[in-house]
């Protein structure tokens, strides 16, 4: 008894925890997983043989050691693996199905549907990859709330999503976007979205400063947070006009370009995604619009996620070496209909050559972003063409590392630092005593090398264990 409670105080000092009095024993509910190594990305420390104990969905105590005794099939030997806080993909439209276009009245147009089986799968191959948590910016409002509704109920098994509805945009776009026009239309969107439960109103490229504008007011008004996709408006004027988070490596306004610059940017008059490469190849990084803009996106402390992975794909979209990568883990009626809708159709061998060469540029983007203090997320564009659920997420995590961050930092960003933008950061993103049990397990240190979150092996999502590899088996 004298040397427990001496090998209690020794635990105590090593990890610094408050409540040290002596614990009283675990409810006989609670599950030990002991054996593994610990990884706290908010204060950056690696706790060896550690152990964690989980009741109703929530983590009761952490420590080093054999943990306390519990009934013998209540204690899980992990085997040395690690144990991190779950993901966050701040930008998965888990509910987005296949893209096809409707012809009426002689006119096409483009309708996005929603559909349970491939809801599912993303959902479950979300969390088999070990995420937890996701933001989804934008899909039609009744697919969305139903997903919450069949997560919660545990109909469906997938990440907790904060969701935003139908984005708002100039011309609307079935099962994706709802067209606005004046201040009456915007305040209609938003608050029939709110009405449904949606955290988030997604802003889109084609609205003017005015709609921007008015869409967050409304979303203040309801109490919603605001993402936009802008590529007119600049992300320095987003910023002024009080929006929350910003996505997309896009931030292709003329406004951010030197003078001289801005008058060969050809800019809306390129299609097919070619404005994204024309614009990294006029940009200075080191001129003032930009140094301006980076400056004012750390001060507003906006969010930024970059969504690397599907712009990668789109660069690389004549390479199966990196467009296909992990594509085993998409949907086969995703994938086929990616045959006909992706961003870089009618692309030249010249398209591919002059995008990846901006490539480097945006990497360095990325890292001044970082180095300036911009809250910055791991995104990944899910439903978008080629972007594989989960797997994604520790691509987009390597691509961060590969740009020149240090993989605690990259690691706070999938976690903590995604937590307090989504305004859970009391409940998710940290292995700590009261947070929600939410935990990823890898076979190699991903504080080391952020490559190694692809060994994954298992996950905790609200307390209920799940393995990687049975979540993945069961994909159609
Ligand atoms: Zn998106």
């Amino acid at each position: 008894m004298l040397f427990a409670r001496l090998r209690a105080l020794a635990t105590c000092a090593l990890l610094a925890l408050s409540a040290c009095a002596t614990p009283p024993p675990p409810p006989a509910d609670a599950d030990l997983y002991v054996n593994m190594t610990l990884l706290d990305p908010a204060t950056q420390t690696r706790t060896a043989n550690g152990y964690i104990l989980v009741s109703q969905g929530r983590i009761l105590a952490v420590g080093r050691g054999e943990g306390p005794e519990v009934a013998a099939e209540r204690r899980h030997d992990m085997g040395g693996a690690y144990a991190l806080p779950g993901l966050i993909d701040t930008h998965a439209h888990v509910t987005l199905g296949r893209l096809s276009v409707r012809v009426e009245d002689g006119r096409a147009a483009l309708v996005a549907a929603s559909e349970d089986e491939i809801t599912e799968h993303n959902a479950r191959l979300l969390v088999a990859m070990g995420v937890t948590t996701i933001r989804n910016p934008g899909g039609a409002t009744d697919a969305n709330a139903r997903y919450a509704r069949r997560v919660a109920s545990g109909e469906l098994i997938g990440p907790t999503a904060l969701a935003a509805g139908e984005i708002l945009d100039a011309t609307p776009f079935e099962g994706l976007a709802i067209g606005v026009t004046d201040d009456a239309s915007i305040e209609a969107a938003v608050a029939y979205q709110a009405e449904a439960g949606m955290q988030y109103v997604k802003l889109y490229h084609l609205l003017t400063e005015a709609q921007i504008e008015a869409g967050t007011a409304a979303a203040r008004r309801h109490r919603m947070r605001t993402i936009i996709h802008t590529s007119g408006v600049s992300w320095e004027r987003a910023s002024a006009l009080g929006i929350d988070s910003i996505v997309h490596a896009m931030p292709i306004s003329p406004d951010l370009l030197t003078p001289e610059n801005r008058a060969r940017y050809q800019g809306p008059e390129l299609t097919g995604g070619k404005a994204f490469y024309q614009w990294w190849e006029l940009v200075d990084l080191d001129g003032p619009e930009m140094r301006s803009m980076i400056a004012e996106l750390a001060r507003r402390r906006v969010t930024i996620d970059l969504t690397l992975v599907v712009f990668q794909k789109q660069f690389w979209g004549d390479d199966p070496s990196v467009r296909d990568h992990f594509i085993e883990y998409t949907h086969p009626g995703m994938r086929e209909n990616w045959r006909t809708f992706r961003f870089d159709i009618g692309w030249t061998q010249d398209d591919y050559t002059r995008a990846r060469a901006v490539w480097p540029k945006i990497m360095r983007f990325a890292r001044m972003l970082y180095e300036a203090g911009v809250p910055l997320t791991i995104g990944t564009d899910l439903a978008n063409p080629f972007v594989a659920p989960g797997a994604d997420v520790h691509t987009e995590m390597r691509l961060y590392q590969d740009a020149g961050i240090p993989s605690w930092a990259v690691l706070r960003m999938a976690t903590n630092n995604a937590a307090e933008t989504l305004g859970l950061d009391e409940s998710i993103g940290r292995l700590s005593p009261g947070y929600e049990a939410d935990i990823v397990f890898t076979l190699a240190d991903p504080s080391r090398d952020v490559a190694n979150i692809e060994n994954v092996s298992g996950v905790l999502l609200n307390g209920v264990r799940y393995e990687t590899r049975g979540l993945i088996v069961g994909r159609p």
